[in-house]
């Protein structure tokens, strides 16, 4: 259950009804306020969006594109096709006077539920006394605004998987240790390929006294992961990919680094939503991939590149479920009350928390 009662939200409203409308007439009205209202409203839509959503997006990207996107919009609403953690992102870099809108305040993200401020402040307390050396905590942009907030005022950094590596490379020259969260798995994968061994990592689990480790292990650690995974990343398997070699040795495995260490050494490529729509759009005709991320990009890629053979990784859907909760009729809901005049489920972070989390941002927008 997300909680989001310290956040200034407007009520949670029900949807429209299929019964008031049906799916062909949502589509129609969509469009028409879209274009009535279109020097007010601009929709971002990221990429795991379904196509009926994404059609509807004036910028399509990832988290990173869509952060620095919305740094730059003059427009008074802002549609966040998306999750909670983004509209959070966009709302701090926006003015007051701009509107962030999550058309269903309950698309949430499982990773980012798997770190709290809680949590967060209990592990850098032991963290500190374990260890003399400086540690700088990096977070995955997929978290809280409080857990940025966080890392803002502990000298820390936010990151994206467009820009991890770049993130972490700083925070190591100017610190000693890196703690970083919630996604074990993209900072597992991000330091192995800086060249930094698994026997110097140490994971944290927050479900533990002292997340399973003990003074020793910090001291001799250069990275301290936070448990936390993706489950729609998590979901791809090293079988997978062994099966898909047996079956087409000419398949290429391109995955996200929120995939496990087993999947991501086995892939012939990784990298962020970015770096796996640019590798499919940059390679020849007649090219053959199976793509370890969210299934909708993974079908729109196979709609858009018709010359190329593009297949998920997984025989399961690997579908983000929270993601997969805006659908136009929340859409439509959101551009109604927009032309109202009463914008529904508008995201705000609270001033003291966005004033330390715009400096972590600020940190990252700056190096990356
Ligand atoms: S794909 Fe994974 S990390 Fe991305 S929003 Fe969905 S649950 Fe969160």
């Amino acid at each position: 259950m997300l909680d989001f009662s310290d956040k200034q939200t407007d009520q949670y409203l029900p949807t429209i009804s299929e019964s008031e409308l049906s799916d062909e007439d949502v589509i129609l009205e969509l469009a028409a306020l879209k274009s009535e209202l279109k020097n007010e409203v601009v929709v971002l839509g990221h990429h795991y969006q379904q196509d009926d959503v994404i059609r509807f997006a004036d910028v399509i990207g990832d988290s990173l594109a869509l952060a620095q996107k919305a740094s730059k919009l003059k427009h008074p609403h802002i549609i966040f096709c998306g999750v909670h953690f983004m509209a959070e992102t966009a709302d701090m870099l926006t003015s007051p006077s701009q509107k962030v809108i999550l058309p269903d305040l309950r698309a949430g993200c499982s990773m980012a539920d798997m770190a709290n401020e809680h949590e967060i402040n209990k592990a850098w307390k032991f963290l500190s006394e374990a260890s003399s050396k400086k540690i700088i905590p990096v977070t995955y942009i997929n978290c809280d605004a409080k857990l940025k907030s966080f890392v803002g005022i502990h000298e820390g950094s936010i990151c994206t998987s467009s820009n991890a590596r770049k993130i972490i490379t700083w925070a190591l020259n100017k610190g000693d240790k890196l703690m970083f969260f919630p996604d074990q798995h993209l900072g597992r994968n991000t330091c192995f390929e800086m060249g930094i061994p698994l026997e110097q990592m140490v994971v944290y689990n927050p479900k533990i006294p002292n997340g399973g480790l003990t003074f020793s292990d910090v001291q001799n650690a250069k990275v301290i992961l936070w448990y936390g995974y993706c489950s729609v990343h998590q979901g791809f398997k090293r079988e997978h990919i062994d099966l898909i070699h047996k079956n087409d040795p000419n398949m290429k495995i391109i995955v996200h680094p929120e995939c496990s260490f087993d999947v991501v050494s086995a892939a012939d490529l990784n990298g962020s939503t970015s770096f796996i729509i640019d590798a499919i759009h940059n390679s020849p005709a007649g090219s053959k991939f199976a793509v370890g991320t969210e299934i909708n990009l993974v079908n729109r890629l196979a709609a858009q590149y018709t010359d190329k053979k593009i297949i998920s990784l997984s025989p399961y859907q690997c579908l983000c479920t929270t993601m997969y909760r805006v659908r136009p009729r929340w859409l439509l809901a959101s551009f109604r009350a927009i032309k109202k005049g009463q914008p529904i489920n508008v995201i705000s972070v609270p001033d003291k928390i966005r004033k330390d989390a715009l400096m972590a941002l600020d940190r990252m927008l700056l190096n990356s």
